[in-house]
């Protein structure tokens, strides 16, 4: 018996939506992945943001999909992502190559062992010739964005970033998986502005409705 096969009897892996057997290394099932009928991409309009773009809604299966990524100790969905992203990139990168991304606070970091947004980015960065910026740094401690209620999230980021270096450009795209309210990305705007950012493109790949 192949040692995946002993593995997949014990610890069978499951569909990270409807959490049905799925094979060894998939993420969806075939049925949840049909659920995502994107690329939506659509442009929404954001303070301090000259263009916004979201890949696909905030909502099943792409929800679940990124709750797993974060908060399930899944890496591996990283992959997915920045499949996405590509697409994204291919139809609205222009010729930006210069992607900045939001940064995770510490604890989070240490409670996860990796960047999320980070770590999504350089896996892209095999596919396309990026160059990734972590000028930004999370000074405060950010709750989880998405975990919030609605009336929380502005408080939340209330003077939470700063830019810890220069940019050699000043246009970039900087990126976040998730945007709620736009209030984290705006503040990561803000103090990129202040030290010179010319243009601003943001590129998430779940919008939630507000
Ligand atoms: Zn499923």
């Amino acid at each position: 018996m192949k040692i995946s096969r002993v593995i997949s009897h014990f610890f069978p892996n499951r569909c990270e939506v409807c959490n049905c057997e799925i094979e060894l290394g998939a993420v969806l099932c075939g049925e949840c992945e049909k659920l995502i009928r994107g690329p939506i991409m659509a442009s929404f309009k954001l303070a301090h943001i000259d263009r916004a773009y979201s890949y696909w809604s905030y909502d099943t299966p792409l929800r679940e999909m990124i709750h797993a990524y974060k908060f399930g100790d899944r890496p591996r969905m990283a992959d997915l992502f920045s499949k996405m992203l590509l697409e994204m990139f291919l139809v609205f990168g222009e010729d930006v190559n210069t992607v900045v991304p939001v940064p995770t606070t510490v604890d989070a970091f240490r409670r996860r062992g990796f960047d999320t947004n980070h770590l999504i980015l350089k896996k892209l960065s095999r596919d396309l010739d990026l160059k990734i910026e972590d000028v930004l740094v999370a000074t405060g401690r950010r709750s989880p964005q998405s975990r919030l209620k609605l009336a929380d999230r502005h408080g939340n980021v209330e003077g939470k970033f700063r830019v810890k270096r220069e940019l050699s450009t000043g246009k970039i795209i900087l990126f976040d998986d998730v945007v709620t309210t736009g209030a984290t990305v705006g503040q990561c705007a803000r103090v990129l502005r202040e030290e010179g950012v010319k243009e601003i493109t943001l590129f998430s790949i779940a919008k939630a409705k507000k």
